[in-house]
C-alpha cells in the first residue's frame, strides 16, 4: 500500500480474502463484506452498533473509568503510552463500547468489543464496563448482547486481567438467575480469556460468518503440537460442527437473527401473570373425566402399529415444526464438542405463544435417515436437549418435546462418551424442571432414549405411535427363540397408545386421520396442534412448585400401574 496515494487509500481498500481492490463506499454499503468473495472485514464497535440497533435508539453507557496501570507494565513502551496511542487512533476510551438500545423494537443492553483497541484485550476497565452493562441489563430487566472481538486477557494488567473473566461471568450468572437472556456474537477473532468466559457462557452463542474462536490460538497450537492444523480449524463452521455455537450467521442477517431471538424469548423477564388465561375447565375435572379423545379400542394389531409408527412417510419433528409451530429458530450444540443431528431443538411459537421445542429427528429417505442416525441420539444429543431444557426454564418458556426414536445410539463411541449418564441426567433434570413440560410420542418411543425427552407434566401419544421399554425385535431375540417372534413380542409389550393410556403411562391419545398420519400430514398437524394447546394452556396457570410436585407424583405412582392395567382389561 506504500505506492498508493493517501487520498486513494480512503477511496479504495483491498479485500483481505481475495485481494480485490474495492471501492470503499461500495464496501461500506455492503456492510464491509466483500462483494467478490464474501469475506467479512473486521468492524469497529461504533460501526457494528450502527449495523445492529434501531436508528437513533442507542444510549451510550458511561465509558470513563479512573486511569489504571495497576502493575506498572512496560514492554518496549510503557503501558500508558500504548493506551494513549490506542485512544488516539480509535477515538474510543477503551476496547469495549456499551449502551442501551432497541433491536427491532426490543430493548437490550449491548457491549461491543473493538479489536483495534489493543487487540480487544480484556483488562480491568473492559471487565468493569461489561460488568456494569450486565448490571444495567439486570436493573432494566432486558437481555444482554455481547459482541466479542479479542485476543484475550490484557497482559499489561497481569493477573488482574485474568480476574475479569470471573467478574464478568458472575454478572452473567446473575442474569441467568433472573431469567434474562444473554447472547454472545463471536466475531473475528475471539480468543483466550474472552473465549473462555463471557464469549461462551451466555445462553446463546452466535458466530458471525468467517469468525474464528478458540482458547489457544492456532500459532500456539502449531508450536506445541508441531503439526499442521486441519482445514478450517477454529472457524465458525468448525465451531458449529463441534457443537460450540448455536448458529453461523452472515453479517447481513445478524440484526434479523437477533430480532427473532429477542422476540422468541420474550425479550426480558416474562411475567407469569401475563400469560393469557384460556383454561376452560380446572385440571382436576379434566383428569376425572379421563382423556377427552380416547379412540375406540384399536382393532389394528400391535405389530401393524409398529410398522405404521416406523413408516418412512410419517411426519418428522422438523415437519411438525413447519406445520404445527411458527417461527422456529434452531439452536445447535452441546457445548462439549458435538452437535448431534438426531436431536433438533430451538425456540418457536405455538398459536402466538413462545415455547422451546425439542425432538428426535429421523427422515423420509435413506440418505436423510443415515444423516440423522435414524433418530438415535448420541450423548451429545441428550446434552443438547438438556441445555435447551435448562435454558427454557430460565427464560420461562414451556418445553414441548416430540419423541420419535428407535432408542438411544448404541455405538461404542456413545458408550465412551457416557450415554447412560447423559440420559440419566436428562431424566433427573426433567423431573424438577421449573417450567411446564409437555411430551408427545409422535412415532417410535424407544426405551431410555425416549424417556430422556418424555418425563413431562402431560404425555400425549399419536394414535399409531408406539412406546416401549425395548424394541419388539430386541425383546424377541431375548425372550423368544429368535427375532421372527417380533410380532408376538409387539403384542406382549403393550406398546400401543390405547394400552398405554389405560396404564396411565400416557395421558391422552391424539387421533390420527382415517388411515394414518402419513396419508394426511396436514390433518395430523391440525389435530396435534389442537391437542398441544388443550394440554399446554392449563399448565401455564399452575404455580411452578405445584407443577413440579405433581410431575414428581405422576412418575412416582407407576408402582401400581400393572394392577391398574389388569383391572382395565378384565
Ligand atoms: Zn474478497
Amino acid at each position: 500500500m506504500t505506492a498508493t496515494a493517501p487520498r486513494e487509500e480512503q477511496l479504495w481498500s483491498r479485500c483481505a480474502g481475495c485481494a480485490s481492490l474495492l471501492y470503499r463506499k461500495r464496501l461500506r454499503r455492503n456492510l464491509d463484506v466483500c462483494p467478490e468473495c464474501g469475506a467479512h472485514a473486521r468492524l469497529g464497535a461504533p460501526e457494528r452498533l450502527r449495523q445492529l440497533v434501531d436508528p437513533g435508539s442507542l444510549r451510550p453507557l458511561p465509558d470513563r473509568l479512573p486511569e489504571a496501570d495497576p502493575i506498572d507494565f512496560v514492554d518496549v513502551l510503557p503501558y500508558p503510552h500504548r493506551l494513549t496511542a490506542a485512544r488516539a487512533s480509535t477515538g474510543l476510551s477503551e476496547a469495549v463500547v456499551c449502551g442501551t438500545a432497541t433491536i427491532g423494537g426490543h430493548p437490550a443492553v449491548l457491549a461491543v468489543m473493538d479489536f483495534r483497541f489493543l487487540g480487544g484485550s480484556l483488562g480491568c476497565a473492559v471487565g468493569e464496563l461489561i460488568t456494569q452493562a450486565a448490571e444495567r441489563a439486570l436493573d432494566d430487566g432486558v437481555p444482554l448482547i455481547l459482541v466479542t472481538a479479542s485476543g484475550g486477557a490484557r497482559m499489561q494488567e497481569g493477573a488482574l486481567s485474568l480476574m475479569q473473566m470471573a467478574t464478568v461471568s458472575q454478572a452473567i450468572a446473575a442474569l441467568r438467575e433472573a431469567g434474562l437472556l444473554t447472547v454472545s456474537v463471536l466475531t473475528d477473532p475471539t480468543y483466550g480469556g474472552v473465549a473462555a468466559s463471557f464469549a461462551t457462557n451466555t445462553d446463546l452463542v452466535l458466530a458471525e460468518s468467517g469468525a474464528r474462536m478458540g482458547f489457544a490460538g492456532p500459532r500456539v497450537i502449531r508450536q506445541i503440537t508441531g503439526r499442521a492444523l486441519p482445514e478450517g480449524f477454529q472457524t465458525a463452521d468448525f465451531l458449529l460442527r463441534h457443537g460450540q455455537v448455536d448458529m453461523v450467521v452472515q453479517r447481513r442477517s445478524l440484526r434479523g437473527r437477533l430480532m427473532a431471538l429477542l422476540a422468541a424469548t420474550g425479550s426480558g423477564r416474562p411475567p407469569r401473570s401475563a400469560v393469557p388465561r384460556q383454561e376452560s375447565a380446572p385440571r382436576r375435572e379434566r383428569l376425572a373425566d379421563g382423556p377427552a379423545t380416547e379412540p375406540a379400542p384399536a382393532d389394528r394389531d400391535a405389530w401393524d402399529t409398529v410398522r405404521v409408527a416406523r413408516h418412512p412417510g410419517r411426519p418428522t419433528t422438523l415437519d411438525y415444526l413447519d406445520s404445527v409451530f411458527d417461527g422456529f429458530v434452531e439452536l445447535h450444540g452441546d457445548r462439549l464438542g458435538a452437535d448431534c443431528p438426531a436431536v433438533v431443538g430451538g425456540v418457536a411459537r405455538l398459536d402466538g405463544r413462545h415455547v422451546m421445542v425439542i425432538g428426535h429427528q429421523k427422515g423420509h429417505t435413506t440418505a436423510e435417515l443415515v444423516a440423522r442416525n435414524f433418530g438415535m441420539a448420541s450423548p451429545a444429543g441428550h446434552r443438547k436437549a438438556l441445555r435447551l431444557m435448562r435454558l427454557a426454564a430460565r427464560l420461562g418458556l414451556p418445553v414441548i418435546t416430540l419423541v420419535d426414536t428407535p432408542g438411544a445410539d448404541p455405538g461404542v463411541g456413545a458408550e465412551e462418551q457416557g450415554q447412560a449418564a447423559a440420559i440419566a441426567e436428562n431424566i433427573l433434570t426433567l423431573t424438577v424442571l421449573p417450567t411446564p413440560v409437555l411430551a408427545v410420542i409422535t412415532g417410535e418411543g424407544g426405551s431410555g432414549g425416549a424417556l430422556a425427552l418424555a418425563v413431562a407434566d402431560r404425555v400425549l401419544m399419536l394414535e399409531h405411535a408406539v412406546y416401549s421399554v425395548i424394541s419388539p425385535e430386541g425383546c424377541a431375540a431375548i425372550l423368544w427363540p429368535d427375532r421372527s417372534a417380533a410380532p408376538q413380542a409387539a403384542r406382549a409389550l403393550r406398546l400401543t397408545a390405547p394400552d398405554l393410556c389405560r396404564l396411565g403411562v400416557i395421558d391422552e391419545v391424539v387421533p390420527e386421520p382415517t388411515t394414518a398420519a402419513h396419508d394426511d400430514p396436514a390433518e395430523t398437524a391440525r389435530r396435534l396442534r389442537a391437542a398441544l394447546l388443550a394440554n399446554l394452556l392449563p399448565l401455564l396457570d399452575v404455580p411452578t412448585a405445584t407443577l413440579v410436585r405433581r410431575r414428581r407424583q405422576r412418575f412416582r405412582r407407576f408402582g401400581a400401574a400393572r394392577a391398574t392395567f389388569r383391572a382395565g382389561v378384565r
